[in-house]
């Protein structure tokens, strides 16, 4: 049975075993523990368990690094943030009853030519969505209220990705990330495989590490230490605006 026919088999065992507000819920939380939370904890576990391989990697300098309170701290509020967002989802699905999907469960999967086009196209939409989103909160009347918040790390660390205040986290974060792909009306599979390569980009372009290259995550680490550049996920709009600084 080749790969696709095995998804196909999982996903009628799912479906047949589960009601559709389950499976949402569930693929909502697993994402986030599966996409973010475990990646996140690693690159903050290299700093420990790696660390010549840690110094060497490091982006910024070692004086501009958070301390171990502001990394806590970081931690705290980027999981009060997965918390209210599961929280809401919850009550969403509670009112519209289990049986209730939001998402498109079709019983067949799609061929994984469409798996890649939904892929390219929530990228792409997500970076033309965030930019735009990203460079109004850049905004010198509304900084100060809610973007200042995730610029607090200049030198970030992974959590620090969705360390946010809650408008920007909902504006910025969550509906760049699930609005384009609802509305193309992707397969929940789809979707969630979209979510958990997004949500672990954004943990890696935080992470202060230089070993990832999918974009590299010097460019957003740039956008934390000189705040004007590199608004993007990658790197077309910044291209398009000449807001690109690389190096
Ligand atoms: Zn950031
Ligand atoms: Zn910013």
């Amino acid at each position: 049975m080749d790969l696709h026919a095995q998804l196909q088999a999982a996903w009628d065992h799912v479906r047949t075993t589960y009601k559709p507000g389950t499976i949402e819920l569930t693929g909502v939380i697993v994402t986030q523990i599966v996409g973010f939370i475990i990646p996140a904890t690693f690159y903050m576990l290299i700093d420990v368990l790696f660390p010549r391989f840690s110094q060497r990697h490091k982006i910024q300098d070692n004086h501009r690094q958070p301390t171990r309170q502001q990394i806590l701290h970081c931690v705290k509020v980027t999981m009060f943030n997965h918390v209210w967002v599961v929280a809401l989802y919850t009550l969403l699905v509670y009112f519209a009853g289990l049986d209730y999907a939001f998402l498109n469960q079709d019983p067949i999967i799609p061929p994984w030519k469409t798996f890649v086009v939904d892929f390219i196209f929530g990228l792409l939409a997500r970076e033309i969505s965030f930019y735009y989103v990203h460079r109004v909160l850049h905004h010198p009347s509304i900084y100060a209220y809610i973007h200042k918040m995730h610029h607090k790390y200049t030198a970030p660390v992974a959590f620090a990705a969705e360390y946010a205040h809650p408008v920007e986290h909902l504006l910025a974060n969550i509906l760049p990330l699930t609005l384009p792909l609802y509305l193309k009306g992707a397969h929940f599979l789809s979707i969630i495989f979209f979510f958990v390569f997004e949500l672990w980009e954004a943990a890696a372009d935080h992470s202060g590490y230089d070993f990832l290259k999918l974009p590299p995550a010097e460019l957003h680490d740039l956008h934390h230490e000189k705040f004007r550049v590199n608004y993007g996920t990658i790197g077309l709009m910044d291209w398009i605006h000449g807001t690109d600084v690389v190096g």
